[in-house]
C-alpha cells in the first residue's frame, strides 16, 4: 500500500487528490489547517480508514517540524505541495500593490513547499517512490505571461518552479523526484465557476502523471494532461 502526503487538503484540488486516492487504496495522510471544521474531509475519513486527518498551517514551520516528528517512523511515497493562496486584489497594479499580501504568497506558495520538502525527505526516502510533487501554476511561467497583472502570484509560482528545479536536481543523487504541476483552470474557489475543467477532470490527469513518473523526468514543469510547460 501506498502512502501520499497531501496539504491543503480541506477542499478544491486537495480535497478531490483525498477523495481519488483514498477510493484507490493508497494510505492518506490529509493535512489542513482547522481539521474541526473540515467537513468533507470528516466526513471521508469516517468511510475510509486508509484516510488520517491532521492539522497543518503550512505557513507556521513549527508545525511543520511538528508533524514530520509525529511521523518519524512512516514512509511516505509522495508528498503533494498542493495548499496555496491567491492574494492579488483584482484591478491593483502600480501604485496599489500590496506587499504584506505578497510576503504571504511567497511564504505559503513557495517557502512553505521547500520546507515541507526538506521536512520529510527522510520519509520519502523510506519509500517505494520517494517523490515531491508540488501545485504550481502556467501563471508562473515567465514565456507565457501576455497579459501581467498578478504579481505576487506569477512570482511566487515561478520562484516554487525554480527552487523545485534545483531540488530535483540535488536530490536526484538519492533518488528522489520532483515534478512540478500545472492543474489546468479548475473550477474551485480560486478557479472560480468558469474554469475550464473540473477538478475530477484535473486530479485524474495529475494522477496519471504522477503514476508515469521516473527520474528521467524529475524537474520537468508538466500540465495535468503530461504537457511539458515553458518556464
Ligand atoms: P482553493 O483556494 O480552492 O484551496 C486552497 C487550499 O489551500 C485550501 O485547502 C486552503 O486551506 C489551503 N491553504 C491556504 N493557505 C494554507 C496554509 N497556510 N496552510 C495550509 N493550507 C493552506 O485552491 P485550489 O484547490 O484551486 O488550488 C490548489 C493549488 O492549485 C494551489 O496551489 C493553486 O495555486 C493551484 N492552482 C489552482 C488553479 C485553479 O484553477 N484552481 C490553477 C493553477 C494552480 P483553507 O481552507 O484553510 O484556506
Amino acid at each position: 500500500m501506498k502512502t501520499v502526503l497531501i496539504t491543503g487538503a480541506n477542499r478544491g484540488l486537495g480535497l478531490e487528490f483525498c477523495r481519488q486516492y483514498t477510493r484507490d487504496d493508497w494510505r492518506v495522510i490529509a493535512t489542513c489547517r482547522h481539521p474541526d471544521i473540515a467537513n468533507d474531509l470528516n466526513s471521508l475519513a469516517r468511510q475510509y480508514a486508509n484516510l488520517q486527518v491532521h492539522a497543518l498551517d503550512v505557513a507556521d514551520f513549527s508545525q511543520i517540524d511538528a508533524l514530520s516528528q509525529l511521523l518519524v517512523n512512516e514512509s511516505i511515497d509522495v508528498l503533494i505541495n498542493n495548499a496555496g493562496i491567491y492574494a492579488d486584489q483584482q484591478g491593483c497594479g502600480v501604485g496599489q500593490l500590496d506587499y504584506q499580501a505578497w510576503e504571504k504568497s511567497f511564504l505559503i506558495n513557495t517557502l512553505a513547499a521547500v520546507k515541507m520538502a526538506e521536512t520529510f525527505l527522510p520519509q520519502l526516502q523510506k519509500s517505494k517512490q520517494k517523490l515531491i510533487v508540488s501545485i504550481s501554476s502556467l501563471m508562473g511561467s515567465m514565456a507565457d505571461n501576455a497579459s501581467g497583472g498578478s504579481l505576487s502570484y506569477r512570482s511566487s509560482k515561478a520562484a516554487l518552479n525554480a527552487a523545485m528545479k534545483s531540488l530535483s536536481i540535488e536530490l536526484c543523487r538519492d533518488l528522489v523526484g520532483v515534478l512540478i504541476l500545472h492543474p489546468g483552470w479548475v473550477k474551485t474557489d480560486m478557479g472560480g465557476k468558469n474554469a475550464s475543467i473540473t477538478v475530477e477532470e484535473s486530479v485524474s490527469g495529475m494522477r496519471q502523471q504522477i503514476e508515469i513518473f521516473n527520474l528521467q523526468k524529475t524537474g520537468r514543469f508538466l500540465n495535468y494532461e503530461g504537457a511539458q510547460l515553458p518556464w
